[in-house]
């Protein structure tokens, strides 16, 4: 039985994970129903449900970099974000940016335009410059020039990612700065922060009035020892704080004071992957929208209160990242900038109604869910926020015109 990373979507479909591309093509040439290709399983909607076969791709051949020169490297579309990074490191070279983990593979975090923080920072999908792709049919073609920006962000429904080719920068080194604010200052000053720092994000800690900053900038310093994560050991208290407000509602406001006062201020230097990207032990379900830049204020006011009055059930934090605007078809940063809140609730609590709740909020907006994250919206909502999807449509029915890639769930979005 398949399942994702938080355990909420789950398939009794039959796996194959072919060694070569001649198995993988005879699968896909002799497929009897939907086959759907998955990475490291960590997106939250059904991408991958709802198929006759789930394919695997981390046995094919390939070595992490393929070729490489100054700007520029061609990669195993299937290897993990952290083997590339240290392969690519090796080059003396870098991805520009990470988001919060490294575990996911290269093409399903492009697949769904994965994101790290930084107005000057688009999504690793605006990266590519070329990829390997084998269709519908089972050939394998080169994506280039016009049919790229369909490719970039496509949720595997053009078929499957072998080889990427995208642009790297010369291996550096970060300052991360850690510190707790108060929720006023943090809305107070997130535009300055993100055009002071390379990437800024902030996460507000529900029922405590604060939040924690981080910010990242590029140094010539040399690497230091890196602090403990005890982003865990917070989670544990927060946790533990929710459980007593049901006691008393100020117990948990103290506890979370108390934990503030601990959390200090962090300062340190590292390779620039290592810094980025952290692991997430504690299981949670997540829902995140893209907002115009202008609308994030309002937007994280009106979920604060949501969570103050309606839910206090929900304690995770709150995370607000920024990425630039890119042009592809489907990633929900074309055309400009987004202000990104994604709000959590721990993998044992119920997040329907919370969810609902924030993305009426986040629509009215006008913002555009993240792909790989819980989002309600259909086809004509699509039809609304991507201005290229009739072109999207027209690639999808060149390279698969069997509809070999489009599982039922991802039919109500993508058959026009
Ligand atoms: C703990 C955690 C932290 C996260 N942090 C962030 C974050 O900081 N920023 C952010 O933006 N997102 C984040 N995400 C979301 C995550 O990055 C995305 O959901 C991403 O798609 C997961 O990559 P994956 O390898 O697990 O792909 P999967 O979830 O397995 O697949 C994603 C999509 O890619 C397709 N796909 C996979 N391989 C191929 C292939 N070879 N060819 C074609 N299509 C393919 C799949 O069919 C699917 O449609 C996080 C998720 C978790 C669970």
């Amino acid at each position: 039985m398949w399942k994702n990373w938080s355990g909420s979507q789950t398939s009794a479909a039959a796996m194959a994970n072919p060694g070569t591309v001649a198995q993988l093509q005879s699968l896909v040439r002799g497929a009897g129903g939907v086959l759907r290709p998955v990475g490291a399983g960590h997106s939250f909607t059904p991408l991958v449900t709802g198929s006759s076969q789930i394919l695997r791709l981390d046995r094919l051949e390939r070595p992490a970099v393929i070729s490489s020169r100054p700007g520029r490297a061609r990669v195993n579309a299937n290897a993990r974000l952290h083997e590339l990074s240290a392969a690519l490191g090796n080059k003396g070279q870098a991805f520009r940016n990470l988001g919060d983990i490294n575990v996911q593979t290269l093409a399903g975090a492009m697949s769904t335009a994965t994101h790290g923080t930084g107005r000057e920072m688009p999504c690793i999908a605006a990266e590519m410059t070329s990829a390997q792709l084998l269709t519908g049919s089972g050939d394998v073609i080169e994506i280039r020039g016009e049919d790229l920006p369909g490719v970039q962000v496509s949720l595997g429904l053009l078929g499957i990612l072998l080889e990427i080719e995208l642009n790297t920068v010369p291996a550096f080194n970060l300052r991360r700065r850690v510190g707790v604010r108060s929720f006023e200052q943090l809305l107070g000053q997130m535009h300055n922060n993100w055009t002071e720092h390379r990437c800024y994000e902030f996460f507000l800690l529900p029922h405590s009035g604060k939040g924690v900053q981080i910010s990242h900038d590029v140094t010539e310093a040399a690497p230091g020892k890196s602090p403990l994560d005890l982003d865990a050991v917070g989670l544990q208290v927060m946790k533990i704080a929710s459980a007593l407000r049901r006691v008393h509602p100020a117990l948990q406001r103290q506890v979370l004071a108390l934990m503030m006062v601990l959390q200090g201020e962090e300062d340190y230097v590292g390779e620039s992957w290592r810094v980025l990207s952290s692991s997430r032990e504690m299981r949670f379900n997540e829902m995140e929208y893209h907002l115009p830049p202008e609308a994030a204020e309002a937007v994280l006011r009106e979920i604060n209160s949501l969570v103050e009055t309606r839910h206090p059930e929900v304690w995770f934090p709150i995370e607000v990242r920024q990425t630039a605007g890119d042009s592809a078809w489907l990633s929900p940063f074309q055309g400009g900038p987004r202000v990104s809140v994604a709000v959590h609730m721990h993998g044992g609590q119920n997040y329907a109604g919370f969810f609902r709740d924030c993305e009426s909020i986040f629509r009215a907006a006008g913002g555009r869910p993240h792909w790989g994250k819980l989002h309600g919206l259909k086809r004509q909502d699509l039809e609304a926020l991507y201005p290229d999807l009739g072109k999207f449509d027209e690639l999808r029915a060149r390279l698969d015109p069997k509809d070999l890639f489009l599982s039922p769930a991802l039919a109500g979005l993508f058959r026009p």
